[in-house]
């Protein structure tokens, strides 16, 4: 479902040159659940702002559902983007005074969907996750765990087969990470949306089915975690 082949990611800073992933080649198939994990600076966003089509490589190949990603200009990729990608990232998340209605309806802007499609399917989106009645809230009337699956909502919304989340419980309590996470597992089997996610705690990656491993911006280690 996505590859990417000899990925490059090389930054230029003050003359010198920092390789943020250094040939990096990995295949995920659709329906899985996959943990990137790895230490700080290690490459996990970089690679991740990659393969959501945020970012393009330096070098090598990246294929998202049979497209060739690599070497699209800027307007071809908010294209990709929008229909294929959600994200559930710390930071790059929702529009702070905009409802939590309006933020799950603005992918499908790109959608050449009717505004009343749109809104029936946030609505729906936005019940399925437990924020009946929170549809005019903004993002700073509701907890942290509540953003979490306005962004998630959003994601399912769209129909985006690919679900990026870096660091989604970073700054959430235990009892909420916990919820979030139920929470994806049971999409992913459900709907088989291929999730990818980056966390540093193993308590979460154990979610996953698979735990891909980064070092100074290569992979270090790709296993199965035995998780069902
Ligand atoms: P963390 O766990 O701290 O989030 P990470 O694994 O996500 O780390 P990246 O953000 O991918 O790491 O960064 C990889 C490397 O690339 C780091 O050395 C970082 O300093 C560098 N880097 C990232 N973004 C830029 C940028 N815009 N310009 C220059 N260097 C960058
Ligand atoms: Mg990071």
């Amino acid at each position: 479902f996505l590859e990417t082949k000899e990925l490059y990611k090389i930054y230029e800073v003050g003359g010198q040159e920092v390789h943020a992933l250094d040939g990096v080649s990995v295949a995920i198939d659709r329906g899985e659940f996959v943990a990137i994990m790895g230490p700080s600076g290690s490459g996990k966003s970089t690679f991740m702002n990659i393969i959501g089509c945020l970012d393009e490589p330096t070098r090598g190949d990246y294929f998202l559902d049979g497209i060739e990603v690599a070497g699209l200009d800027r307007d071809e990729l908010a294209e990709i983007r929008n229909r294929k990608v959600g994200f559930v990232f710390q930071g790059f998340n929702l529009l702070p005074r905009t409802s939590a209605l309006e933020n799950v309806e603005l992918p499908m802007l790109y959608n050449n969907l009717s505004a009343a499609e749109r809104k029936k399917r946030a609505m729906d989106a936005l019940r399925m996750l437990g924020l009946k009645g929170r549809e005019q809230h903004a993002p700073s009337q509701l907890s942290g765990g509540q953003q979490q699956r306005v962004a998630i909502a959003r994601a399912l919304a769209n129909e985006a087969p690919l679900l990026l989340a870096d660091e989604p419980t970073g700054n959430l309590d235990t009892k909420t990470s916990v919820e979030i996470m139920e929470l994806l597992k049971g999409l992913n089997s459900a709907s088989g949306i291929t999730i990818v996610l980056v966390t540093h705690e193993p308590e979460i990656a154990a979610y996953s089915r698979r735990i891909i491993r980064f070092r100074d911006g290569r992979v270090q280690s790709d296993e199965a975690t035995g998780s069902s």
